[in-house]
């Protein structure tokens, strides 16, 4: 029999998650996947990303471990060995998610789904039926941004690379730029980073951006900024970026890091009356409703908050809303995010000029060297800001840039999620020494702005 409660294109983080939640409600799933399952976050994005910004922190960790009193680290990296260590993982990763699918209950099904009519999905040819359809199918990288951007790797073959650059320059200045460009420079390769904007991380709080641009700098990345990029062409056996200023970058490889794209080309949209924004993403409304009866769409394919922990939240309240008789809604206000650079970046809610923008701030703040990089002489410099609203005291925003960073803020984001005021900062005894404790022991703001 062809027909299900629940037809799930895409087995990415999104798809996954809402497949087995409705599952788990009773519900028979079929689940489509065109590609690896587990999706770009398992397979070609979060998890195998942060592999490699491992195997680029050792090359600081090993000075520090000389200063510290080691002898006898010094070492070659071998890109090769680490990409074989990490298919191996991504491999068992991939098991484990096609373990959770069948231990749910729904079923896999391996092909490129489309939409032929409501209610109707066609794999390969051979067409399914369901009361519910949602579309998961996530989103690939831009490759239009400048003219010859198709010359560049993406973030894809990046983490497929078995041989490390000479020298790379690389396209973007978002948070997977930033990444990558960290973790190359990391593992040895002369690393240039080129975009429009004067500092990086667009949206982020301006402190954290311009630390974030002096600490790449002064790790010896090379800044191309503050100028339009207006074409990349082949030079030989390498790349030239050409700026609108006349100037050239050139380098040995590219990475283009210039942003994502939903995908929903070739899905059949237009047969079930679903429109796009010019840059492909599904409209839905706050229960991941789409124009269509009876079709959802939820993860990076909506352009909302593009992260894991936001697809699988979506997923999770459609599946509870509409198999689970729970109706959820995801808040996407207070989302705590992470830059996985060297130094990390953690932050959460609001940016000091947002909290301005909406009434009195008082912004408190600490910068020091934290303990470890300084006994082994290293410039690093952490940075902390708390945003609080000037009227009832609420911490409106948390960042923070340096060591630990995401994980200090994960924790944090608790306290922002149950409205913890300073006074309620001021009142936590600190953990000592870490660095986290510095949260706790901000005393007088730095700045008051009245409304
Ligand atoms: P995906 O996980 O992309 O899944 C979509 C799936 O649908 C894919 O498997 C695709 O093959 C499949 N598909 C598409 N079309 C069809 C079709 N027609 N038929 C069948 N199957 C189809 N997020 C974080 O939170 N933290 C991070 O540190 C982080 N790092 C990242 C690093 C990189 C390099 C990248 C690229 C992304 C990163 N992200 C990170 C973002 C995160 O990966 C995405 O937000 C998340 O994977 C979105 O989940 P999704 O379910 O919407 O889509």
């Amino acid at each position: 029999m062809n027909s299900y409660d629940l037809i799930t294109i895409g087995a990415g983080s999104g798809g996954v998650a809402a497949s087995r939640r409705a599952a788990g409600y009773g519900a028979r799933v079929l689940i489509v996947e065109n590609d690896r399952v587990g999706g770009t976050c398992v397979i070609r994005g979060c998890v195998p990303k942060k592999l490699m910004m491992y195997a680029a922190g050792f090359r600081e960790s090993l000075r520090e471990a000389h200063a510290f009193g080691w002898d006898g680290l010094d070492g070659r990296f071998d890109l090769g060995r680490w990409a074989a260590s990490k298919k191996a993982e991504i491999d068992r990763l991939e098991d484990a998610y096609r373990g959770l699918i069948a231990d749910a209950g729904a079923e896999l099904r391996a092909g490129h789904a489309k939409l032929v009519a409501p209610g109707t999905v066609e794999v390969d040819g051979q067409a399914f039926q369901a009361g519910r359809i949602l579309i998961a199918t996530g989103a690939a990288p831009a490759r239009d941004a400048i003219a010859g951007l198709e010359l560049a790797m993406t973030s894809n073959e990046l983490l497929d690379l078995r041989e490390l650059p000479a020298s790379i320059l690389v396209i973007g200045g978002g948070y997977i730029a930033v990444e990558f460009a960290s973790i190359l420079a990391g593992m040895g390769a002369q690393v240039t980073l080129a975009f429009r904007d004067r500092s990086p991380l667009r949206g982020f709080d301006p402190d954290l951006r311009v630390r974030l641009a002096g600490a790449l700098e002064q790790r010896g990345l090379r800044l191309a900024c503050g100028v339009a990029l207006q074409a990349l062409e082949r030079v030989g056996p390498g790349y030239a970026l050409l700026r609108a200023d006349g100037t050239r970058v050139e380098a040995a490889a590219v990475l283009n890091a210039t942003g994502r794209r939903p995908t929903t080309a070739g899905l059949g949209l237009e047969r079930v009356g679903i429109e796009t924004a010019p840059n492909g993403a599904i409209a839905v409304d706050v229960e991941s409703r789409t124009q269509a009866t009876g079709i959802w769409a939820v993860g990076d394919v909506t352009n909302r908050r593009n992260l894991t922990p936001v697809a699988i939240a979506e997923a999770r309240a459609f599946a509870d809303t509409e198999f689970g008789g729970r109706p959820t809604r995801v808040d996407h206000r207070t989302v705590a995010t992470a830059v996985f650079t060297e130094p990390s970046i953690g932050t959460i809610g609001l940016s000091e000029p947002e909290a301005i923008a909406l009434g009195p701030t008082d912004v408190y703040e600490s910068e020091f060297r934290p303990m470890k990089s300084a006994f082994a002489g290293g410039a690093q410099r952490t940075y902390m800001k708390l945003v609080v609203d000037g009227r009832d005291d609420r911490v409106l925003g948390v960042h923070m840039i340096g060591p630990d960073a995401p994980e200090i803020v994960q924790s944090l984001a608790v306290a922002l999620t149950c409205g913890a005021t300073k006074r309620d900062f001021d009142r936590t005894l600190a953990v000592h020494p870490t660095a986290a404790e510095e949260f706790m022991l901000m005393r007088a703001p730095q700045r008051r702005t009245a409304a």
